[in-house]
């Protein structure tokens, strides 16, 4: 695509990948909060993995609390140990985390990424692998809540660099700084965006 190509319209549903505990930064709860809360006003309904536990459980209660529209996806055997949340728009009760994936993916707009742990990542690494694969074109936006993500930034880099990857795989990837900057950042994205230009950001 040229780079005069249309920005990506807003999108009506986001998915968020992060943790399911609130890791080390006390910041990070407070930036989950500010992402539901900021879903919420804006009218963007929030795709997430259903869980009522750390990063993801705030995220949630964020936005319900702010009155947006949630919907979960959760395996059966997580319901128990994420503490599935009883009070979301909707519940979507899956049998496997590959069919909750599908699931996530298929009913979002694009990707917002908090700090997380391997599900986290795992979650992240699948939506950027199928977009290496020409499989789908949808933002994904990473939140570098403190520095977080910056050794990702670095890895990535360095997969292009190293030559496993083209640039323009990563074209719809962004790092931003706060939550501020997570719509605008998915309006403007560019379709032909430079890595460099994106990976600089954090
Ligand atoms: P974590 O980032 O490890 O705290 O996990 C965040 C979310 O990712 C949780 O809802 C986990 O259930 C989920 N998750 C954990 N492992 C995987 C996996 N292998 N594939 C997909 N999701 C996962």
């Amino acid at each position: 695509m040229p780079e005069s190509s249309p920005p990506f319209p807003n999108p009506k549903s986001l998915c968020v990948f992060c943790g399911a505990r609130f890791g080390t930064d006390p910041a990070s709860r407070t930036t989950a909060m500010a992402l539901g809360q900021m879903l919420a006003n804006q009218g963007v309904t929030l795709v997430y993995g259903g869980g009522g536990v750390g990063l993801m459980g705030l995220v949630a209660n964020a936005a319900l609390d702010s009155g947006g529209k949630v919907i979960g996806i959760i395996p059966r055997f997580l319901l128990e140990r994420e503490a599935g949340h009883p009070d979301l728009t909707e519940t979507s009760v899956v049998e496997t985390m590959h069919e909750r994936k599908l699931q996530m993916f298929e009913r979002s707009d694009g990707f917002v990424v908090l700090p997380g742990g391997l599900g986290t990542l795992e979650e992240l690494f699948e939506v950027l692998s199928w977009r290496t694969l020409g499989l789908h074109s949808k933002p994904i936006v990473i939140i570098d809540q403190g520095g977080y993500w910056k050794p990702l930034a670095a890895l990535l880099q360095n997969v292009v660099e190293g030559g496993f990857a083209e640039r323009t795989h990563l074209d719809h990837v962004a790092f931003v700084n706060g939550i501020d900057e997570v719509l605008p950042t998915i309006a403007a994205m560019p379709r032909s965006a430079g890595l460099a230009k994106r990976l600089d950001r954090v």
